[in-house]
């Protein structure tokens, strides 16, 4: 479990924050009280700067929770399981489990961001020109005004055609629903996503070493997290879709060893782990599953004790989600392994264990089956 500075549930939506959140937060509130406040009202006390960029974070904390929820509650009217909003150095995140099957979907759930940002744009414009915010309101409506300009800003940054951001999103539905198959429109999107990640690191440097400012630096860091974004979007998104047809029966491989409980570790040790050169091995009683075993399981047993002891005692039994059915879709199996943090399966039909699936097996065969694809396109 990875820690969260805070954790709040909101009709059923988890919003959390990431420790790397209190960094943009803390970024964000000096930038504000040494720069931009300073410089758009000059003479107030420091306090009162402060004060403003306390409040300002605040709200810009509200803004991004507002757009990600947003997201999440359009997605989730159309059945998409979404359960998570997570913080972070970047900004914010619906978490989505699944990735919509219908463009529409997609279009609609994209929009749905950056139209609450507008939105609240709009509201804290109105809300800064209210009566009585000139006088000792003042910074009050410096704040209201720095929060229309930054979610307006939210906006249209996230409208930037650029996979995985919101209007690449939208590129993405737009493309898919004029004919393209959807992996075909995620490459493109996310092409698109790279070219402007590359755009922004290359700027970044630019400003960093023709300007000499720190903000430069900050560009290339979303560059390069845009970058990694797109391509694990796509290769996320072409493995499942790969997957979506196959049985996890169809893709194991054939030959699975197993060792027998009552087999000693001595045994276990020197045909299995060291003859077979295998790190890992499931423990089978009469074809009953038991667990599995391997190279640490084994070296914890003390040298003059490993001709008695049995490998059934040692092996470690199948924790919840370890398990599942031979007919279950390829694209199940990849879920479970990523929502529990998972590199094999057991593959079971009633009790008996029939294959071990592993991790790294699906990402290759995705990638082989779409080296042969690519080839018949032309
Ligand atoms: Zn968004």
């Amino acid at each position: 479990m990875r820690p969260y500075i805070f954790s709040v549930k909101v009709y059923g939506v988890v919003v959390r924050a990431e420790p790397s959140w209190l960094f943009l937060v803390l970024l964000v509130a000096w930038s504000l009280a040494v720069g931009f406040f300073p410089d758009t009202e000059a003479g107030l006390s420091t306090q009162t700067y402060v004060l403003m960029a306390v409040l300002a974070v605040l709200g810009l904390t509200f803004s991004i929770i507002a757009h990600e929820l947003s997201h999440t509650f359009v997605g989730r009217a159309f059945g998409l399981p979404i359960n998570h909003v997570t913080l972070f150095i970047f900004g914010g995140a619906a978490e989505l489990e699944e990735e919509p099957d219908r463009p529409f979907v997609e279009l609609v759930m994209a929009l749905a961001g950056p139209l609450m940002s507008l939105l609240l744009s709009g509201v804290f414009a109105l809300a800064a020109d209210l009566p009585g915010l000139d006088g000792a309101g003042l910074p009050l409506g410096l704040v209201l005004g720095y929060l229309s300009l930054i979610n307006l800003l939210l906006a249209l940054f996230n409208m930037v055609p650029a996979f995985p951001l919101d209007g690449g999103r939208v590129l993405r539905a737009i493309i898919w629903m004029f004919g393209a198959s959807q992996r075909q429109a995620t490459r493109i999107a996310s092409i698109a996503g790279e070219v402007f990640a590359a755009f922004l690191m290359v700027n970044g440097l630019l400003v960093l070493l023709l300007a000499g400012a720190a903000a430069g630096l900050w560009w290339v860091l979303i560059g390069f997290f845009l970058r990694s974004a797109a391509r694990s979007s796509r290769l996320q998104l072409e493995t499942r879709l790969a997957l979506r047809d196959l049985r996890v029966t169809d893709l194991l491989r054939p030959g699975l060893e197993t060792i027998d409980a009552r087999a000693s570790v001595e045994t276990f040790i020197r045909e299995v782990l060291v003859l077979h050169h295998r790190d890992w091995c499931p423990v089978v009683d009469q074809g009953q599953l038991i667990g599995g075993a391997g190279v640490a399981e084994a070296q914890a047993v003390p040298v003059e004790d490993r001709p008695n002891r049995r490998v059934g005692e040692i092996a470690v039994k199948p924790e919840a989600g370890q398990l599942i059915n031979a007919h279950a879709s390829g694209d199940a199996a990849l879920r479970r392994m990523q929502h529990h943090h998972l590199d094999r399966l057991y593959v079971v039909d009633g009790t008996q264990l029939t294959g071990v699936l592993m991790a790294a097996d699906l990402v290759a065969y995705a990638r082989m089956k779409h080296r042969f694809e690519d080839a018949g396109i032309t």
